[in-house]
């Protein structure tokens, strides 16, 4: 006892729940009603040790369950959104598919038909270059016949006659084919985000 340092505190005292020993309870603490040191402390020791496991049980049981939760909805959340990343990829490429889809069609109708056009036109060439061909040659026959008769006037005056007997179709007329026409579609963001879909951002409390 720091009072009295002879004497054992082996006493608690009940009014000022503080340990003191034999001598005390005649003098500072006459009066004030004693219990056993070692029984308070057991009691007491046992109570805070009880008070520790429940809330070892009650809450750091719960608190871990919670934290696992939260990770878990962050796990959670995160692929949600990679699921959504991945859809609006897809959707994106599908667009471009179809993009290119409607081009390979266009190019294609528009060869079918520049197949068939150019094989008019250069049937139209082909039958002026014979044209052309066969004026030229009728005029080089004509020119031989002529110089065979050169430097011999009286039989260039009997022999042959005053006109060329040649006779010509019409020079044929030259076609022009019409290319048809692109006209371009008026391009719509709007129009294309609506095809593409709306992201709807969530109404998540702060
Ligand atoms: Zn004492
Ligand atoms: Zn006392």
């Amino acid at each position: 006892c720091k009072v009295h340092p002879k004497h054992q505190m082996v006493l608690c005292c009940k009014k000022c729940q503080q340990a003191i020993c034999a001598l005390c309870t005649t003098k500072e603490h006459e009066g004030h009603g004693f219990l056993d040191l070692e029984e308070v402390y057991t009691k007491k020791y046992k109570t805070r040790t009880e008070e520790i496991r429940r809330i070892r049980d009650e809450f750091l049981l719960n608190s871990r369950l919670r934290l696992k939760e939260s990770r878990n909805a962050t796990l959670e959340l995160k692929g949600n959104l990679e699921l959504m990343r991945n859809s609006m990829k897809e959707q994106a490429s599908q667009i471009k598919g179809l993009v290119d889809a409607i081009l390979t069609e266009n190019l294609h109708d528009l060869h079918s038909y520049e197949a068939s056009a150019v094989e008019k036109l250069e049937y139209q060439e082909k039958v002026l270059d014979t044209y052309v061909t066969h004026v030229q040659d009728t005029c080089k026959l004509e020119e031989y016949k002529n110089s065979m008769f050169f430097g011999n006037p009286v039989e260039f005056l009997s022999g042959i006659s005053d006109t060329l007997d040649v006779k010509f179709e019409p020079i044929p007329d030259v076609q022009k084919l019409s290319p048809g026409n692109f006209s371009e579609g008026k391009l719509n963001k709007e129009e294309i985000r609506k095809q593409f879909g709306v992201l709807t951002k969530p109404s998540n409390e702060t």
